[in-house]
C-alpha cells in the first residue's frame, strides 16, 4: 500500500468533518491532513481508513476514532519541541500526529505485538520518534522524566500517581477515566506544582491493562 492523491483528498473530507464536529486548531487539523492513516490499519480496513470511527488493529485493540485523537490533541496544548509521553502507542496513529505537531515523542505500549507492528509502519510512514518501547503504562517512563505533556489513550481506573510524579511543572495529562465509559480530564501542574483538574466530556476508550507482570 501507498499514499495517493486519492487518500489525500479522503483525508481533507475528514479534516472538514473534524472541523463540523468542534476541532478548530490549524495545526491540529493539518496534521490529520498530514497523516496517512490507512497505512497504519490492516489492509482489510483501508476502505474506512477516513471514517471517524475506530477500528480494531490486533489484540482486541483498536484505533482511536479520529475525532478522539483530535480533541486530545487540542486539550495537551501541544508546542513545537514539547517533551510528550504517550501511553498506549497502539497503532501508532496518535504518536504520529503528535511527531507532526513538533513534539519529542516517548511512547510505551503493554502488547508486545503492537509495539512491534507499530514501531514497522511508523518507519514506513518516516514518523521518528525519541523513544518507542514495550513497558507498562501505569508505571510511566522515569528512565526519560520528566515530561512536558503526558497523554493516555486507553481507559485508566484513577490517575497513576507515577505520572503525575513525571509531569514537568507547568505540564499537561489527557486522560479518560472511568469503567464503562470515561470522563476526560486534563490534569495540570502549576509552577509550584499544584494539581488542578477539570473534566472535558464522556468518552469511550478499551481498558488500560493491569500492571505487567
Ligand atoms: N494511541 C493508540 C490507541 C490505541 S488503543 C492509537 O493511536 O492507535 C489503547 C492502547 O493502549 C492499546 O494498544 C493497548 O494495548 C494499550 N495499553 C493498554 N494498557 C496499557 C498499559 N498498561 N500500558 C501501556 N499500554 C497499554
Amino acid at each position: 500500500m501507498t499514499d495517493t492523491p486519492r487518500h489525500q483528498g479522503l483525508r481533507n473530507k475528514l479534516v472538514a468533518e473534524l472541523k463540523n464536529k468542534g476541532i478548530t486548531d490549524p495545526k491540529v487539523l493539518s496534521a490529520i491532513a498530514s497523516v496517512p492513516r490507512h497505512l497504519l490499519l490492516e489492509s482489510a480496513f483501508e476502505p474506512h481508513a477516513y471514517q471517524d470511527k475506530a477500528f480494531p488493529i490486533a489484540a482486541g485493540q483498536t484505533i482511536s476514532q479520529p475525532y478522539t485523537v483530535a480533541f486530545q490533541t487540542d486539550l495537551l496544548a501541544v508546542k513545537k519541541g514539547d517533551k510528550i509521553l504517550e501511553i498506549g502507542t497502539g497503532s501508532g496513529y496518535q504518536a504520529a500526529i503528535l511527531y507532526h505537531l513538533g513534539a519529542k515523542v516517548y511512547t510505551i505500549e503493554r502488547i508486545k505485538e503492537l509495539y512491534l507492528k507499530a514501531k514497522k509502519n511508523l518507519e514506513k510512514i518516516n514518523v521518528r520518534l525519541k523513544y518507542m518501547g514495550y513497558g507498562d503504562g501505569y508505571k510511566g517512563l522515569p528512565l526519560y522524566a520528566p515530561f512536558d505533556k503526558i497523554i493516555v489513550t486507553a481507559a485508566a481506573p484513577y490517575v497513576p500517581e507515577s505520572l503525575i510524579d513525571q509531569l514537568n511543572p507547568g505540564g499537561r495529562m489527557v486522560i479518560p477515566v472511568g469503567q464503562g465509559s470515561q470522563e476526560m480530564k486534563l490534569i495540570e501542574k502549576t509552577s509550584s506544582g499544584e494539581i488542578i483538574e477539570t473534566t472535558h466530556g464522556m468518552f469511550k476508550f478499551v481498558p488500560m491493562l493491569k500492571n505487567k507482570a
